[in-house]
Parts: structure tokens; sequence; C-alpha cells
């Protein structure tokens, strides 16, 4: 008997497509989206797998997630996210097809037929879809290569809900998400640098990085828009925004959250690294000359985020540091912890005495 999903060869429902297009494309979270789209496609198909790999930032993390749907021995599709290798096989396949952007057909070690296509975006790929069968996928790659088209179009559009229009950082909307995303890689690369050293049989866990929030608030921007009016205003937004892209490593995550007012999640090994970075900024900024404008400050205030913290707390403590540096003479980078160990910023509340909800 003939599986409901097989074979395109003969040809398949357009409204079956459609339905499948129309349900993937519907959500508006990337996660869910991820999720969706190998489920439709698996459901789809006739495979064993449907695999959505999201391309890493370095060469050292050449695959950032694996999204990846497989068929149960009751036929039931089961979605799974898995934690990605970082070479062999099919790994190595994937990286090749993001590097050459091609499509790449072959049989595994073990005899299953694999479709691995690139999705591309302005001439890079950000990923690859990967699909595995017992026979041959010939019949389903345009298919696949059309999903791959309409899922980089819709993650473009996606992207672009997220960012500021002024600045092309991240906008405010989009920190929650951006946020979680971070906390998870780190936990990859904690896991991995883990399982790393006890192969190596030395440890050096202490290493992995920590994450360190931090607000950034231009000093007397207002007298800037009294002084040369809100077009010059706007252009030291643009330009400090520039600068923040070509200062702060790839992996630091920016926003633009309001006004001229900037978030950084900074991932360091210490607090000393993420206050070098920031104090780096700080110093490069104060030296810069912004046309027509002259010199401009700014002040900057930090503090260390871990999974179990309520972002929001995170950010008020981050405010209150920044808070100090206004109050102290501006132009400098504050540590909230560093500020609470010194008792700059009064007693600790003590634990237990205030109602958070
Ligand atoms: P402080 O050193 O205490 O931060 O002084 P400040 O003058 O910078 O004060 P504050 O940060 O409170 O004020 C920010 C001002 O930025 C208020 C508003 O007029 C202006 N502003 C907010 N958004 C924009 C924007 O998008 N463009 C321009 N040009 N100005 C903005
Ligand atoms: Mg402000
Ligand atoms: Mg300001």
């Amino acid at each position: 008997m003939r599986a409901p999903w097989v074979s395109l060869a003969g040809g398949m429902p357009e409204s079956r497509l459609l339905a499948s297009v129309a349900e993937f494309t519907h959500h508006r979270d990337i996660d869910a989206l991820d999720h969706s789209l190998v489920l439709s496609m698996a459901e789809l198909v006739a495979v064993k797998s449907v695999t959505l790999c999201k391309r890493g930032d370095s060469l050292a993390h050449p695959v950032e997630s694996l999204t990846v749907c497989t068929r149960n021995d009751e036929g039931r599709c089961v979605v799974e996210a898995v934690e990605p290798m970082r070479d062999g096989d099919p790994i190595d396949t994937i990286v090749c097809a993001m590097e050459t952007l091609e499509v790449i057909s072959d049989v595994t070690d073990d005899g299953r037929c694999r479709l691995v296509v690139p999705v591309i975006r302005d001439h890079a790929a950000i990923g690859a879809l990967m699909l595995e069968a017992d026979d041959t996928l010939d019949s389903v790659r345009t298919l696949v290569e059309g999903f791959a088209r309409i899922y980089s179009n819709y993650i473009a559009l996606l992207n672009e809900s997220e960012r500021d229009k002024l600045t092309g950082l991240y906008n405010r909307r989009s920190f929650e998400q951006r946020l979680q995303r971070l906390l998870k890689l780190q936990r990859q690369r904690a896991r991995a640098a883990k399982r790393q050293d006890e192969e190596r049989r030395h440890l050096a866990q202490d290493d992995v990085a920590q994450i360190y929030l931090a607000i950034l608030d231009i000093d007397h921007f207002k007298r800037i828009n009294d002084t040369w009016g809100h077009v010059y205003g706007d252009e030291v937004i643009l330009m400090l925004a520039q600068q923040m892209r070509a200062c702060f490593r790839q992996n630091d995550v920016l926003f633009r959250f309001g006004g001229e007012e900037f978030v950084m999640l900074i991932a360091s090994e210490d607090e000393g690294a993420a206050a070098g970075a920031l104090e780096r900024f700080r110093q490069h900024i104060a030296d810069w000359v912004f046309p027509q404008v002259g010199h401009v400050t700014v002040s900057i205030g930090y503090a260390r985020i871990s999974e179990n913290d309520y972002p929001e707390i995170v950010l008020d403590r981050a405010d209150k540091a920044l808070y100090y540096a206004k109050q102290n003479g501006r132009n400098s980078v504050q540590g909230f912890e560093s500020l609470t160990a010194r008792g700059e910023l009064g007693a600790p509340v003590a634990l237990g005495s205030i109602d958070l909800f």
C-alpha cells in the first residue's frame, strides 16, 4: 500500500502543498517556524528524517542548531532540537553544502539516500535542509529547494521586524527572544567544552563565558538636539551604532532600546574582560570626532545575567549602575556587582523583603 505522503514524482495535490506552506509560514517566532518547517516537509514527502541546520558564527562553531524531524516506528513525526557536533558526518556534508552553495545528493555509509540543500540569503548560506530516505530523493529536489527559498525569504522578513529602522541594530521587541537564544547557545557551548575537557582529561570549564548585560546612554543628548537639531542628533545615534558594530565582537548582541539608549549582551570569560570591552568602547567614543557635533561621551552600566535571572531584574541592576555613572560625572563604565560590593548603591535589600509580583 502506498503511504499518503509518498512520491512527488507522481505529483501531489496542490492544495496539500499550499496547506503545508501556509502552515509553516503562519508562525511569528523563529523557533516555532523552524519546528513547523521540518514537520511540514516530513509530512509531505516520504523520508526518514528532515533536518534544518542553522549556520553558526565561526569556523569553530560552523553549526548553531539542528532541528530534526524523524518518523517513529508507527510512522508518526517527532521533532526535536539536537545538539550539533563540531565535525564528522553529517556535519561535514552540511558545511560543505553551505560553503559551496551547491545541493549535495549522495548515499550515506549505511546506505540511506541523502539530499542537502543550502538555505541562501544574500549570496551566502544561512543554513541547510537535509533529507534522508530509503529511496532516491531526486524527485523532491525542486520542492526542497523551493521550501528553502520560502524559508529564507520568511526569515528575512522576521529578522527585519526585529531590527531598529534607523540603526539596523536589534530593537527592544526582540530582546527577550535574543537573550534566550544567547543563553541557549551558552549552554550548548558549556556542554561541548565539558565534553572536550573530559576527552582531554583536564578541566577548563571555568573558561566558559558569562553573559553581561550593559545599558549605554549618550550623555547630555538633549544639548546635542538643542544645539544642532534632531537631524544631527539622529546622525550621532546612527554613527554610534556603527561604532558599536565595529568595536564589539560578532557574538555580542546589540540593541537600540529607544531614543539614545542602547543595550548590549556581552559574552566574556569574566567580569574584567567584559568591563575592559565596555571601557575600550567608552574611550573610543570619547576620542571620536562626530561631524559638526564634535565630541560626545557615553555612560554605561552593566550587570551579570545568568539563566535563572529574570531579565527585568538584571535590566534594573544595569540601569542602577548607569544611574550611578550619570550621578558621578558621566563618561564612565560602572558595574552593578562591584558597586554593590563597595556599598555604593546603599545596603543590599535583605532576601525575602521584596515582593516581585
Ligand atoms: P543624560 O546625560 O542625563 O542622559 O542627559 P540627556 O540629555 O541625554 O538626557 P536623556 O537621556 O534623558 O534624554 C534623551 C533625549 O534624547 C530626549 C529626547 O529629546 C532625545 N531623543 C530621544 N529619541 C531620539 C531620537 O530618536 N532622535 C533624536 N534626535 N533625539 C532623540
Ligand atoms: Mg536617555
Ligand atoms: Mg542621555
